[in-house]
């Protein structure tokens, strides 16, 4: 072992866990104490004023300003009795992550002068214009007018972190494009409330509001940071470029079966303490497949508040981490040859009533109530499989699906036999029949015995990237780094527009002289025969399942960068500027800022990728073939030549073989740099982000190939890189 990865390995090992301290004996005590909740409100806000903001956030009302100054000074000496003395609008730029500027509460008392005061207005809450022009935003700002403006969200709390009062915000260009997730996620739910309410009204008029739910769950990896420090991949890229697999990794399963070790165990704790702070309900921690692989989720909630609470914890993670001695790795694909990790994103739509919408109900209408969102589910994930996939694709994402562990680059959806069988009766049967057979007496449909159904129903499809799971559905194809939004906007729009198309149709056949439930069964009957090919209960990993899914006329593309044009197809251009969710425009530059990013990353890993082989690999490896020769020289100087040349016939034919592979990764190094250069040159985005993927991308395979066989014949102790050994056991 090199001197320096020994001193990582022996450093990493040696690391004892913290003993944490959770300061309060119930959660209750601290739960939430660093938001700025309903409860919270009410003891720094007249009631006319918390009023006012549920109000608005309910109703999607805008806030007086009058009313703003008072919930500002409010805000302000609730945070300063945390500690604040700063405040930045929180925002989610179309980057990973969240974006923020923090600035200070003071003011001068009286114009320039000596004394300040601590000054929060309502017009400092309320609208921001940060200097934002280094954000992408895919030429929707012109640089001569480079302004973009954050936006107060009253629907998610503020919050205190360190310092700041951290004020979540929408972030809009001056003509009033949005340039963030949260914004366009705003609006789909809205489509899809509006939506939602119509049909739910149908069954019962009392709805009148719809809510979408999403409960995540984040699966990560854990990485000794002295350990990472030594990795120049893991610190730029975020995964591992090179790296042999470990003789033992996953293949025993005992990682996900195994206790959770100390320092692990240590950090959890920690991070579940600060997440508790900041009021985000975690619920379940346990190991994952992979070994140093971990996953935690919380209780499902309202989804806008939800995607900010896992970008929170995604931040809180990183953190804490650090406290541990920790690096976490939330990117999709850190290490080849055992899992990567995703964010599974369990969705269902509830309304104001108490009912979900995807949970089979307690009377046929309640029923027949479920039929209709779950078939109308289906049909919108069908007409718009291409539209999720790319509503989930990223350079970094791309390594896990369709990677055998994870859902296949195609979306389907999966029902479960007893589903499925309920479906199939409603499509045989007139619709008449399917009238009779849901009413209370009749229970030959199934419909009315579904929740009973539903207890025995346990076969669940851990293939499949759009699985119903009882109450709702499982969208697994959500990459672990990725900010929900993107998937909840897709999702919640196309939705949206589906179920505005069946009201219409159900309305129209009302209108023509058909009963309600006539008219409702009719349409159902159409859609569940229009979106059949959606539905696949196999073997999702397998390759007859590719050559099915053509045939049935899913999007199978696998390249990224033309994925991402399922956004501007004509189809798509209408449904989300029907919602109001997003204008043509919009997509238009969003796709520049995805094709941009692809760019970016795959060129930073090409860059790692041939440092670490001409710097690193190369040099190891030729000191060692040099040790090799050497041996072979001082053999045939001692023995007589023909036991020479016997004696030395292995290391001679190493020397070959690490000749051969030097040479391929210089020669492979090189045409990958000269790919880039080409493409470097092309002036579409587009175009560009292609070229990478077809041109320099197919590369990274090859020279990692002979760089992880000479990682394997290279004396150990010269190895400068941690091994996959070293990196994936935490002791
Ligand atoms: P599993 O690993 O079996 O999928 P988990 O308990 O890890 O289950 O995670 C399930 C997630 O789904 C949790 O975040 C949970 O709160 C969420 N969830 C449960 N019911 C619903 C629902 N009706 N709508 C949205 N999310 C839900
Ligand atoms: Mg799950």
């Amino acid at each position: 072992m090199s001197t320096l990865r020994f001193k990582a390995v022996e450093e990493a090992f040696k690391k004892k866990a913290l003993d944490v301290q959770v300061p309060a004996r119930h959660i209750a005590d601290y739960y939430g104490k660093y938001v700025f909740t309903t409860s919270t409100m009410a003891k720094y806000l007249s009631k006319d004023v918390v009023n006012a903001i549920q109000n608005a956030v309910k109703n999607g009302e805008t806030l007086d300003r009058s009313i703003a100054d008072d919930v500002a000074a409010g805000m302000k000496q609730w945070a300063m009795e945390l500690g604040a003395t700063h405040y930045t609008h929180w925002f989610q730029p179309l980057t990973d992550g969240t974006a923020q500027k923090h600035d200070s509460f003071i003011d001068y008392a009286a114009g320039p002068g000596e004394t300040v005061i601590e000054d929060f207005s309502g017009k400092l809450l309320a609208q921001q214009e940060p200097d934002a022009s280094s954000f992408p935003n895919g030429g929707i700002r012109s640089t001569f007018e480079a302004r973009g403006y954050t936006a107060w969200d009253p629907s998610s709390p503020a919050f205190v972190m360190d310092d700041t009062l951290c004020i979540p915000t929408i972030f809009i260009s001056y003509t009033g494009e949005s340039l963030d997730m949260k914004a366009p996620l705003l609006k789909a739910l809205n489509a899809v409330d509006k939506a939602a309410t119509a049909v739910c009204q149908m069954f019962n008029p009392k709805v009148k509001k719809v809510y979408s739910y999403l409960g995540w769950e984040q699966e990560y990896f854990l990485v000794d940071e002295g350990l990472y420090a030594t990795r120049p991949d893991l610190l730029l890229t975020g995964r591992t470029l090179l790296g042999h697999e470990s003789a033992k990794n996953q293949q025993l399963d005992d990682h996900y079966f195994g206790s959770i070790p100390g320092r692990v165990s240590a950090f959890m704790k920690d991070l579940e303490f600060e997440a508790y702070k900041y009021g985000i309900p975690l619920k379940t921690r346990h190991n994952e497949v992979a070994p140093n692989q971990f996953e935690l989720a919380p209780i499902f909630g309202e989804t806008n508040l939800a995607v900010d609470q896992n970008l929170l914890v995604m931040s809180l993670m990183r953190k804490v981490a650090r406290r541990h001695g920790f690096r976490v790795l939330l990117h999709e694909k850190p290490f080849a040859g055992i899992n990567g990790s995703g964010k599974h994103n369990n969705w269902s739509l509830g309304t104001d009533t108490g009912v979900g919408l995807f949970t089979p109900g307690k009377t046929p209408e309640e029923n027949l109530q479920f039929v209709t969102f779950l078939v109308n589910a289906l049909m919108a994930v069908y007409k718009n499989n291409g539209l999720l996939k790319a509503s989930i694709s990223s350079a970094t994402n791309a390594h896990r699906l369709g990677a055998n562990e994870a859902p296949p680059a195609i979306i389907s959806a999966f029902l479960g036999t007893q589903i499925s069988a309920i479906l199939e009766k409603i499509e045989n049967a007139t619709a008449e029949e399917a009238i009779v057979m849901s009413s209370k007496k009749k229970l030959s449909l199934g419909i009315a015995h579904i929740p009973e159904v539903l207890l025995d129903n346990t076969d669940r499809n851990r293939t499949s990237p759009f699985a119903f799971t009882g109450n709702r559905f499982e969208f697994r194809a959500v990459g672990s780094v990725a900010n929900c939004s993107s998937a909840m906007i897709a999702l919640n729009t196309a939705m949206a527009a589906q179920l505005k198309e069946f009201k219409a149709t159900v309305d129209a056949r009302i209108a023509a002289g058909n009963t309600k439930e006539k008219a409702i069964f009719e349409t159902l009957k159409e859609y569940i025969k229009v979106s059949k090919p959606i539905c696949f209960d196999g073997n999702g990993y397998s390759d007859e399942w590719k050559r099915e899914a053509a045939r049935r006329g899913l999007d199978c593309e696998t390249s990224v960068p033309e994925i991402f044009k399922c956004y501007t197809t004509p189809e798509s251009i209408r449904m989300f500027e029907e919602t109001g969710v997003m204008t043509e425009k919009e997509l238009h530059a969003r796709n520049e800022v995805k094709w941009e990013i692809y760019t970016k990353k795959i060129q930073i890993e090409a860059r790692v990728l041939g440092d670490l082989a001409i710097n690193h690999i190369v040099p190891i490896a030729t000191r060692y073939q040099s040790l090799l020769l050497d041996n072979v020289y001082k053999i045939k100087a001692v023995y007589p030549a023909e036991r020479a040349e016997e004696l030395s016939a292995m290391d001679a034919s190493l020397v070959e073989t690490i000749a051969e592979h030097v040479s391929a990764i210089k020669a492979n190094v090189d045409a990958m740099v000269e790919a880039r250069k080409v493409a470097n040159r092309i002036e579409s985005e587009y175009r560009k982000a292609v070229a990478y993927h077809d041109t320099v991308l197919p590369y990274f395979d090859i020279i990692r190939y002979h760089a992880d066989k000479l990682e394997l014949i290279v004396d150990d102790e010269m190895w400068s890189l941690p091994k996959y050994r070293e990196l994936l056991f935490i002791r």
